[in-house]
Formats: structure tokens, C-alpha cells, sequence
């Protein structure tokens, strides 16, 4: 497979899909540019080379949330937010191309001179987008004479931007940008080559969003750690009392499952011995510690206890690689927050003492900024749902397409 560094830019467009999907406020200020900075290593590449660079996104889903009237909401999902930005992080003035597809963008960007950027509009006011489109593809593919793609947080999606663009360029014309390729290599190397013991920590609210990971992961960790809202599921499957704790009813069989095939397979499953217990779910609510097989009605288990955080920092400390998504409880609330502060610790702990980890998936990402832990783990994610259909063991069609 061609890489970025393989590739010699001088006097070639590049048509670069990038993820600009980022948070704004209701003024359209950017109010997290952390998508837009890890896209500037391969942009900066291409103009290095002495190449020019066509860039493409989506933002948010204007097709999804029209306005009152029935129409496109521009204003709000325009990329033309993003321009200011950019430019300030790029050093240069980047264009703006009012449409993606449209006559007046095909005819700018055949005339690129090196050293140019330009953003097209947000590739999703075109249906065709989502639902893959080869016309529309091939029109976006007159963009560039090099395809490549950085927006691994896309790569799970097979539209017309992250995939079918890829099958009008020939091999050696298609590439990963940097950002992508790091995250398929991250991933790739806890998946398929990871150095045992290989420990697995999965928190969050539902078992339910899960358990595709347990599944493929049973096959692969020699440990797997449960924390946060599912374990109660796991709790009350076995007869435990856990209040109010959150369960999921229909998935308690699975549970039990769960825990005969990880018996069968030689995996170690550890679930949290006790909780930091609430009458509430509150931030000021009364709190307690209590073992989850006895919590009281009328109360839920919010965050792992001390009994559990030891345990837990037990196996972390003896792993050589260590995969986390989820938190262990409500660590919003400072009163619930110990568990995945502790166990963000003792992550960063054994990536200092050699093991290699990798953080993943929404929330677990938050926690280890929150706690200015991301700089002593190994590697933290930016792929949210594509990096957790990679753990699912599925194979990512935005990947696919240039392998
Ligand atoms: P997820 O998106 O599935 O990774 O879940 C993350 C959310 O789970 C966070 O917002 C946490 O507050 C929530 N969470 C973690 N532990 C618990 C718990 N014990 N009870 C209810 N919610 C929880």
C-alpha cells in the first residue's frame, strides 16, 4: 500500500478528506480545533512538496436536521466557519469553495498553483454523499490527481468522500494522510500483535453499546476489565442486589454468556467488588461504599470503590498493553470521579513503566484530558465510533478502500 512519505507532491493537487466535523458555538465560534490541528501534518506535507491542496469534510448532518421550513440549514453547517481558523493554523489564506461539486469549483481547482489551499463546501448538503454516489464521487475526484484520507473518524461510514472517491485513483495515487495512518497502526498493533498480558478495561453506561467489543476481545485479552453502568447488568444476572443501579433487563442472559465464554476461553473477567453508592443520581447526592451484590433499594452504584480500584490497578500494573474505552462511573460529578481518575493513573503508570496503551472512543478520551493524563499514555484516539467498530473486529470501509 503507498504512503504519504512515498509520495512526491511537487506540481500535484491533492485531494485531502479531512474530519473539520468540530464543535462550535451558537455564535459559530470553534470551540475545540483539536480535528483541525491533527490534520495540518499532512496538509503541511503536500505543500512542502511544492503540491497544492483541495480540502474536503463534512460537518454535522444538514441533510438530517433541516430548518423549520423544510430547508437546509447553510448557515449552520456551512464549512465556511472553519476558513478563519485554518488559515491562522496553516500560516496561509485558504479559499472558500461556496460548493463541492459545482462548475465554478471544478474550474478553480483544475488551475491550483503550488502552494494553495482551498476548503469545498461541507460534502453532505449532496445526498449523494451518505449514500455513496459513484457520479458524485468521480465529480469530487476531479478535485485531485492524489487521494488521500485523513478522517479516520469517517472511515466507518462507506460515503462517497471517505470510500467510493478512492476507486477513481489508481494504487499508487491513494494514500493515508499521517493522522490516519497512525490511528490504523495504533489500533492494529493492540488487535493483532499485542504484547501479553494484553488488558482490556471497558466502562461506560450499557453493556448493550459493548458488546461486539467483548465479544471480539474475549478471543484476543487475557484480561478484561468491567466498570462503570454495565457492570450492574453483570451484577444482577447473578442474583446480586443493585438497586437502582442501572440494568439493562433484556441483556441479562447475555451477561451470563458473557461470563461462561470467558471462563471457557482462559480469560480472566474482573468485575468491580464494590461501588461508590448515591440515593441519587446528583451531584449532591448522599453517597456510600458498598459491595455490588448488596446494594440497598432506593440507591445506585455511580462510581467503582476502593476494593475494585485496587483490584483493578493490580492487573494494570502487569500488562504490557492496555486497551480503554469507557469510563468506570459518572466521573461528570466530582463525588463519582475517583474510579476513572484512579484507573487513568494507573494507566499512565504502566505506560511508564513499559506497557503500551491505548485510549479510545468518546468518553475515556474526555477523562484522560480532563485528568491531563493524554501526554502518558501511549496513544489517545480521535476515531470515536470508527476506532470502536475497529475494536468490534469490523473492517473499516474507509480503510478498505486504500489497503
Ligand atoms: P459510553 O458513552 O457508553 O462510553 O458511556 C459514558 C457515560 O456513561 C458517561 O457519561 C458516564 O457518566 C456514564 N456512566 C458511567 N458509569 C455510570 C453508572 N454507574 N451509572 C450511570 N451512568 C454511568
Amino acid at each position: 500500500m503507498q504512503t504519504l512519505d512515498n509520495i512526491n507532491f511537487s506540481g500535484k493537487r491533492a485531494l485531502i478528506r479531512v474530519d473539520f466535523n468540530v464543535p462550535m458555538d451558537k455564535q459559530y465560534n470553534i470551540t475545540d480545533d483539536t480535528r483541525i490541528r491533527a490534520a495540518l501534518p499532512t496538509i503541511q506535507k503536500v505543500l512542502k512538496d511544492g503540491g497544492s491542496v483541495v480540502l474536503m469534510s463534512h460537518l454535522g448532518r444538514p441533510l438530517k436536521k433541516l430548518k423549520e421550513d423544510g430547508t437546509v440549514d447553510v448557515d449552520k453547517f456551512t464549512l465556511k466557519h472553519i476558513v478563519t481558523r485554518l488559515s491562522a493554523l496553516l500560516g496561509i489564506e485558504v479559499l472558500f469553495l461556496g460548493d463541492c461539486i459545482g462548475a465554478d469549483a471544478m474550474k478553480y481547482t483544475a488551475t491550483l498553483k503550488p502552494g494553495e489551499v482551498v476548503l469545498l463546501e461541507n460534502t453532505r448538503f449532496h445526498k449523494e454523499e451518505e449514500k455513496g454516489g459513484e457520479d458524485f464521487a468521480k465529480l469530487l475526484a476531479n478535485h485531485g490527481e492524489v487521494y488521500v484520507n485523513d478522517a479516520f473518524g469517517s472511515a466507518h461510514r462507506a460515503h462517497a468522500s471517505t470510500t467510493i472517491v478512492a476507486n477513481f485513483f489508481e494504487k499508487e495515487n491513494k494514500c493515508f494522510g499521517y493522522l490516519m495512518a497512525a490511528e490504523v497502526a495504533n489500533a492494529t498493533k493492540v488487535l493483532k500483535h499485542p504484547e501479553h498480558p494484553f488488558t482490556a478495561i471497558l466502562g461506560g453506561a450499557k453493556v448493550s453499546d459493548k458488546l461486539l467489543i467483548i465479544e471480539n476481545l474475549l478471543d484476543i485479552a487475557d484480561n478484561i476489565i468491567i466498570g462503570g453502568g454495565m457492570a450492574y447488568t453483570f451484577f444482577k444476572a447473578q442474583g446480586g442486589a443493585v438497586g437502582k443501579s442501572l440494568v439493562e433487563e433484556d441483556r441479562l442472559e447475555l451477561t451470563r454468556e458473557i461470563l461462561r465464554k470467558a471462563t471457557e476461553k482462559g480469560v480472566q473477567f474482573l468485575l468491580p467488588q464494590d461501588s461508590v453508592i448515591a440515593d441519587a443520581f446528583d451531584a449532591n447526592a448522599n453517597t456510600d461504599i458498598q459491595n455490588n451484590t448488596h446494594i440497598p433499594d432506593g440507591w445506585m452504584g455511580l462510581d467503582i470503590g476502593s476494593k475494585a480500584v485496587q483490584a483493578f490497578e493490580e492487573v494494570i500494573m502487569h500488562s504490557k498493553t492496555i486497551l480503554w474505552n469507557g469510563p468506570m462511573g459518572v466521573f461528570e460529578m466530582e463525588k463519582f470521579r475517583n474510579g476513572t481518575k484512579s484507573i487513568a493513573e494507573a494507566v499512565a503508570k504502566s505506560t511508564k513503566e513499559g506497557a503500551f496503551s491505548l485510549v479510545g472512543g468518546g468518553d475515556s478520551v474526555a477523562a484522560v484530558n480532563t485528568f491531563g493524563l493524554a501526554e502518558q499514555v501511549s496513544y489517545v484516539s480521535t476515531g470515536g465510533g470508527a476506532m470502536l467498530e475497529f475494536f468490534e473486529g469490523k473492517t473499516l470501509p474507509g480503510v478498505a478502500a486504500l489497503s
